[in-house]
């Protein structure tokens, strides 16, 4: 927490709103909206829960086909299950390690001449780096395909000076408790389209109609966000120029601390993007460093240091086995041999220099 929230849950006590919509929420959306220059937002219970709800609104059911990054976490698929379609996964570009763009064009052109259009694009911006999205805009304009933007990761990131998650036809955000920050679990879903948001409002709200008793039209859902969380959003908010500054902080110190060691290499930034460097990402190369990602997680682990792989592509994935893939070779070795550093904002230089010191260690030990 950055101190801010307590007096912000205060207030939401005395007012005695403890319920899933209050005036904090609606205060959260709106600052949320503007920090991140978005026109609408919503609060929600989770980040999956934009996601479930931003793909029912661009007109996904049952048999559809999805179009989403294999590098990414199963959030991003999950809901295209839920609703009964089926999830189309595209490779990375070494790049960014995101979806690769072209790919997305090739697909889509493939899919449309076999009479199979692409209900929708998911795009994520991953571990904090923006996609290049720019491309997959235009070619999903020309088959008036809808873009949804999983910017879950990259709040405070930004694509040729716009803030991610602000391009598609939705962006959806989490403030799950690992996030950069975070309502303790919560999400955001926003738009340029207003009528879409109020929608999304009311099926997240049971779906009722207007009506002195209740009556329903459509099938609703219990997503909204809890006032108290809100309070907690709205302090967070506060600090998160401080927080990406202090990520992409970490992310130079070890940068600076590993770049001299052969066979290291950083999640590239793009000349088009502004990471918020959630987590810091690196590639281990065996053969150069002389020791696998998986001698320099154990050796982390030993020393009580939690380093994780990088996210497991979707299409290795026994839940997703049955899933088409495009490509698969980029994410493949980026999972091979990529770990995610300890990242928290609260890491002191001297905690920076211990992971580095025991990942160095690492490759004498294997010698
Ligand atoms: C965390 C995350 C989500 C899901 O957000 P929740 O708030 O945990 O439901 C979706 N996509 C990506 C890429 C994420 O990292």
């Amino acid at each position: 927490m950055g101190g801010y929230e307590i007096e912000f849950v205060k207030e939401a006590f005395a007012s005695n709103w403890i319920a899933p919509l209050g005036p904090m929420v609606d205060a959260f959306e709106r600052e949320f909206a503007q920090t991140i220059g978005a026109e609408y937002a919503l609060a929600l219970s989770s980040g999956t829960a934009a996601i479930h709800l931003a793909l029912i609104l661009a007109g996904v059911s049952y048999g559809d086909e999805v179009i989403v990054s294999t590098l990414t976490f199963s959030a991003s698929a999950n809901p295209i299950v839920y609703l009964g379609a089926r999830p189309v996964f595209i490779d990375s570009e070494k790049e960014s390690w995101n979806i690769d763009p072209s790919l997305v064009c090739e697909t889509i052109v493939k899919k449309v001449k076999k009479g199979k259009k692409p209900k929708a694009v998911v795009v994520v911006d991953l571990y904090g780096q923006p996609a290049n999205i720019d491309p997959i805009l235009n070619i999903c304009e020309q088959y008036e395909i809808p873009v949804i933007e999983d910017a879950a990761e990259a709040l405070g990131a930004t694509y040729k000076g716009q803030s991610a998650g602000t391009f598609g036809l939705f962006g959806i955000f989490s403030f799950n408790g690992n996030k950069i920050i975070t309502t303790s679990g919560g999400g955001m879903l926003v738009s340029k389209r207003k009528d879409l948001i109020d929608h999304a409002r009311k099926l997240a709200t049971q779906a009722r109609d207007p009506a002195p008793h209740y009556e329903h039209s459509e099938i609703g859902y219990n997503y909204r966000m809890s006032n108290i969380l809100a309070a907690i959003g709205r302090g967070q908010l506060k600090v998160l120029k401080d927080r990406v500054g202090k990520r992409r902080y970490i992310y130079e110190k070890y940068k600076e601390l590993l770049s001299a060691v052969p066979g290291i290499s950083f999640q590239p930034e793009t000349p088009y993007g502004r990471s918020n460097r959630w987590l810091t990402c690196i590639l281990i190369d065996e053969k150069e460093f002389g020791a696998t990602r998986e001698d320099v997680r154990l050796a982390l682990d030993a020393e009580k240091i939690e380093a994780r792989p990088v996210w497991k592509p979707m299409h290795m994935q026994p839940v997703f086995k049955e899933c088409e893939v495009f490509g698969g070779n980029v994410a493949e070795e980026i999972f091979r041999n990529g770990l995610c550093l300890p990242s928290g904002s609260a890491m002191t230089d001297e905690e920076i220099e211990l992971v580095v010191d025991v990942i160095k260690k690492a490759k004498k030990k294997r010698k």
